[in-house]
């Protein structure tokens, strides 16, 4: 079981960590930033409904989370990047995160 703190701090910015989040509209995506909203959105459910292994919700939170540094302390910079480069870039960092994390025994998976 995972859990993340109800906030998490960007800069002088709270983030609101909404997990686990339903995403009813669209259920192709797992996760989202919402930079205007400043809030994090994490889902636990798989397309098919099924729960997601905890080292992939935590990969889609630490996603998530580098958008919002992305827009905090680079004013967008990897946002302004083609689609395709700028979630290739997010994905690798988090994937470092999560392996990181996960290995270092952090207390946030139980
Ligand atoms: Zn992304």
């Amino acid at each position: 079981m995972v859990k993340f703190p109800e906030y998490v701090s960007v800069g002088c910015h709270k983030y609101k960590v909404s997990y686990p989040h339903s995403f009813r509209e669209v259920t192709r995506i797992f996760g989202q930033c919402d930079n205007c909203l400043h809030e994090i959105r994490v889902s636990e459910m798989d397309q098919g409904g099924g729960r997601r292994p905890d080292s992939a919700i935590l990969g889609t939170f630490f996603h998530e989370m580098l958008h919002a540094i992305d827009s905090i302390y680079m004013n967008g910079k990897v946002a302004d990047l083609p689609d395709a480069d700028k979630e290739m870039i997010i994905s690798q960092f988090a994937e470092g995160l999560t392996q990181a994390f996960l290995n270092g025994h952090f207390p946030v998976v139980e």
